[in-house]
């Protein structure tokens, strides 16, 4: 919730109260300078009692609530039919006003199951942007994947409020291009994720449903932040400033066949399932279920997640909730921006995007510009973000580089984790960095994995700016913090 204080400033309140607290610490400078050394400048391979502020992801990171940690404690362990499966049944018809539901361990594995049932080769999947593990799952399947993004999705300044949504003329032109019997389904991924967390507004979904409903296309929504993107409809969208946040999900759930998600994002645990009012869909995904997963009334979850998953499903559609991580990035980003940082606007559900291109100008992509941003970030903070450019990118066929279309540094923002003190702490230093940026350089790969070498690739940098970065914050801060 943003309060409104007396010089007419709004702040970012929040609506809980702290009763289970993680020890943090921040180490000195020279602490973390080795740290980073230690890590090949990669992020992933920090350990945590390096990190002063973790903003690596929001997954599976959320803060749990009380009653989240009650219930675990009355979780059902029956290998089958256990009770905390039909609390999960039940809070999936209340809250998304569906019969079915099948879990998973997470979102990858109910994308896997859905790649089975409906992916094949030949087969054309439509969606406003991909996942990482979506795009995955369904091209090795042997679906190809066509994102069809409004044309200004990725332009990393704008106002477009509804930068998630899917291009419509694109998609009759897939239509028409691919016929309608060769797309598999549409995907619309709520809060879309890979563009900085950037929701579609409800009448587009609403657009594609009457679209897709005309030629027998159908509609699948991956709502693993299902909870932002409503309350983004509420703030942003005319006509839903009266609406709960309730009616709005269960108004976004009405216009999709099928609705998965990972647990892990807006309901705060670890999991996924897969929910439908279909009939045919379901028995056609069931029998794989118990193959992949486990018996359809755990599916690879432990039970304890699968109680608490009941309840938080319930909690995100609080208005309170929903908002919790949405209007802190608010502060972050429009604080980050009025001090000329270069961010993704409008503010996202689920992070702060820095441009690393506009932030560091002077260091090319093959010297891995956003990863040299979030190894500096570290250095003069001891906050974690993570990497999401080139080096993320891996090489092609040939072995040939690829440089990413956008180098972004992502600051995550966990749900009910950090306060507005750590985020002032964060804009404070990345500020402070942004004012010494000439002194960061490029990096260069020292271990190179063959694939997704953002996980456990190492670096070194270049021309010492390592050290020469940590003698000016030293110069400036002393060596203690
Ligand atoms: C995290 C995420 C996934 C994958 O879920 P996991 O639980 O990490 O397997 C899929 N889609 C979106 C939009 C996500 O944010």
């Amino acid at each position: 919730m943003n309060l409104k204080l007396t010089d007419g400033s709004l702040l970012p309140i929040e609506m809980h109260k702290v009763r289970i607290v993680q020890k943090t610490s921040l180490p000195p400078i020279d602490d973390r300078l080795k740290a980073i050394e230690e890590a090949g400048y990669n992020t992933f391979l920090l350990r945590t009692r390096d990190i002063f502020i973790d903003m690596l992801t929001d997954s599976g990171t959320n803060a749990m609530s009380d009653n989240q940690l009650a219930a675990m404690m009355v979780a059902d362990d029956a290998y089958a039919g256990g009770e905390s499966y039909y609390r999960l049944l039940d809070a999936v018809g209340d809250i998304f006003g569906y019969k079915y539901c099948l879990p998973a361990h997470q979102g990858r594995a109910a994308e896997h199951l859905l790649s089975k049932v409906f992916v094949e080769p030949g087969k054309v999947v439509l969606m406003n942007y991909h996942f990482t593990t979506t795009k995955a799952h369904f091209e090795l399947h042997g679906g190809k994947v066509l994102e069809i993004y409004c044309d200004d999705a990725l332009e990393t300044k704008s106002t477009n409020p509804f930068k998630g949504n899917l291009d419509l003329d694109k998609f009759q032109a897939a239509i028409e291009k691919y016929g309608a019997g060769n797309i598999a389904f549409v995907r619309m991924e709520c809060t879309t994720n890979l563009i900085g967390g950037q929701p579609f507004s409800m009448a587009n979904l609403r657009a594609v449903k009457e679209l897709a409903g005309k030629h027998g296309i159908i509609v699948i929504m991956d709502a693993s932040l299902i909870s932002e993107n409503a309350y983004f409809i509420h703030e942003r969208e005319e006509g839903y400033k009266d609406k709960s946040i309730a009616d709005i999900v269960l108004e976004m759930t009405s216009l999709a066949d099928i609705t998965y998600l990972s647990g892990r994002k807006s309901t705060c645990v670890r999991g996924g399932f897969i929910a439908t009012n279909n009939e045919k869909f379901f028995s056609a995904i069931k029998p794989w279920l118990p193959v992949y997963e486990g018996f359809l009334t755990y599916g690879g979850m432990s039970s304890k997640e699968v109680e608490a998953m009941a309840v938080g499903m319930r909690e995100m559609v609080d208005i309170n909730v929903a908002s919790s991580s949405a209007d802190l990035i608010k502060l972050f980003v429009e604080d980050m921006d009025a001090r000329g940082i270069p961010v993704v606007t409008p503010p996202g559900g689920l992070a702060g995007h820095i441009d690393a291109r506009k932030f560091l100008p002077h260091v090319p992509s093959l010297q891995y510009t956003a990863g040299a941003l979030t190894s500096a970030i570290f250095l003069v903070s001891g906050v974690r973000s993570m990497e999401r450019g080139t080096v993320s990118t891996d090489r092609d066929e040939n072995g040939n580089e690829v440089e990413a279309d956008v180098e972004l540094a992502r600051l995550a923002v966990p749900r009910r984790v950090y306060s507005v003190s750590h985020i002032k702490y964060v804009v404070d230093r990345i500020a402070w960095l942004y004012e010494h940026r000439d002194l960061v350089g490029g990096l260069e790969f020292i271990e190179e994995p063959p694939v997704l070498r953002f996980f456990f690739g190492k670096m070194k940098a270049l021309n010492g700016w390592n050290k020469k970065l940590a003698d000016a914050f030293k110069a400036d801060f002393g060596s203690e913090v």
